[in-house]
């Protein structure tokens, strides 16, 4: 458990990505800064203005931008902002209280049916973050004794849940069934949990459900899917990673979502059975000891889901931008990896080239932002662009004449 785990005993590096970084003496910050910024690795922010769109103002700088998690386009869609106002008249700016104490309101505990109906769980909860779900998560349901197994490539918060659990935290080998089942087999004592990204975030591939949770339910280990690049995007209604693959929900039982990405607002969910719910109310510290957001997210995220059923359309243009930009490349003659989601990356490797070329398409008013370890494992730093059904042809067009032109 939480109380248990002695951060600056956590290994360095597992491997290359994703792994917390270990706190240093005050004296040494200066230089760590200075080494960062001599591997490139160092990052800062960029101030944009207005609203998130694939036109956007950054840096002062008109730019097309591919780096939005925005898949619908729904985090400027009028229905969810007038639904935002329209909840901030009935409920006021902030929630006040943590959801325990009297900040759950009648627009969280609406939503939540309605996140438990779309993902098709009998309940689901409300998080303030995806970040804050996944920590939750590990923590009320293992700890020391028990397992957390992980694929090599999932998100941070999936890895710093399993790390802050206490539990033993081991990884398996990309997308492989075959070795998660292994060392499944070598860890009978205790619980089991198994987390994977439902769409891998830094590399747009779907994870193998189906032979995921056949590994699950012959080990007698709980199955759990971050569905954040999924919601709303993947399947005939959007419903995610289950839906795409046909796998019901009996053979994933936690399922978890973020509501920032596709749904164009901020928060997450964990959906699951009666029981699953009620022991994370008890023991999700992550849940417990933190203010809910404010009710009029809830309130536009409720319109969102509700563009997400009805409209249809929107999934249609994202996969016909997919499809537009994956032709375009190919007689451009550049090489993509085999992704078919709306996350396209190009790998260069190095992080000083890759930084060179973001920088390079930045000057000619294209924004993709340049992912380098410890995001991605060491050399594997790419360009990670990603499509909206926003975007139109033109600009794909402009893209991939730029792409081009880094040749
Ligand atoms: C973005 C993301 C998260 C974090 O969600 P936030 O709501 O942004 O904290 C978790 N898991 C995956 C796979 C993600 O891509």
């Amino acid at each position: 458990m939480l109380e248990n785990i002695n951060i600056h005993s956590a290994p360095r590096r597992l491997c290359g990505n994703c792994l917390p970084e270990i706190p240093f003496g005050l004296k040494d910050l200066n230089q760590e800064l200075e080494q960062r910024k001599a591997r490139c690795l160092y990052r800062a922010r960029r101030i944009s203005d207005g609203p998130q769109q694939p036109e956007m103002v950054v840096d002062g700088r008109a730019v097309v931008s591919f780096c939005s998690n925005d898949y619908l386009g729904l985090a400027n869609h009028p229905d969810v902002k007038a639904a935002f106002i329209r909840g901030i008249r009935q409920y006021g700016a902030g929630s006040g209280a943590a959801h325990l104490i009297n900040g759950h309101s009648r627009a969280h505990h609406a939503l939540e049916e309605e996140l438990a109906d779309f993902s098709g769980y009998p309940r689901a909860l409300l998080f303030s973050s995806g970040y804050m779900a996944n920590i939750g998560l590990a923590q009320a349901l293992v700890g020391k004794g028990d397992t957390v197994l992980e694929d090599r490539l999932n998100h941070a918060s999936l890895l710093d849940g399993g790390l802050l659990s206490g539990a033993r935290l081991m990884r398996y080998q990309h997308n492989r069934a075959k070795d998660l089942e292994q060392k499944l087999a070598s860890r009978t004592q205790g619980e089991r949990l198994v987390m994977t990204d439902g769409v891998f975030s830094m590399d747009g591939d779907i994870a193998e459900l189906p032979a995921l949770a056949q590994s699950c339910e012959r080990n007698d280990a709980w199955l759990m899917v971050d569905d954040a690049h999924a919601i709303g995007v993947l399947g005939e209604q959007g419903r995610g990673t289950l839906e795409y693959h046909g796998v019901l929900t009996d053979d994933v039982p936690i399922y978890m979502a973020t509501l920032g990405k596709a749904l164009g607002t901020a928060g997450a969910f964990i959906a699951g059975s009666e029981a699953l719910i009620e022991t994370l109310i008890q023991r999700a510290r992550s849940y417990i000891y933190t203010t809910a957001s404010p009710p009029a997210v809830a309130e536009a995220t409720r319109a969102s889901l509700a563009l997400v059923k009805t409209q249809p359309q929107l999934r249609a243009r994202l996969t016909a931008n997919i499809r537009y930009f994956r032709r375009c490349c190919e007689q451009a003659g550049i090489a993509l990896s085999d992704s078919q989601t709306a996350i396209q990356p190009i790998i260069i490797g190095d992080s000083a080239e890759t930084v060179a070329l973001s920088e390079r398409l930045l000057a000619r008013n294209i924004l993709i932002s340049a992912i380098r370890p410890p995001t991605v494992p060491e050399g594997t730093a790419r360009l990670r662009i990603t499509l909206s059904a926003g975007h139109q042809q033109a600009h794909i067009d402009k893209l991939v004449a730029e792409l081009s032109n880094l040749k």
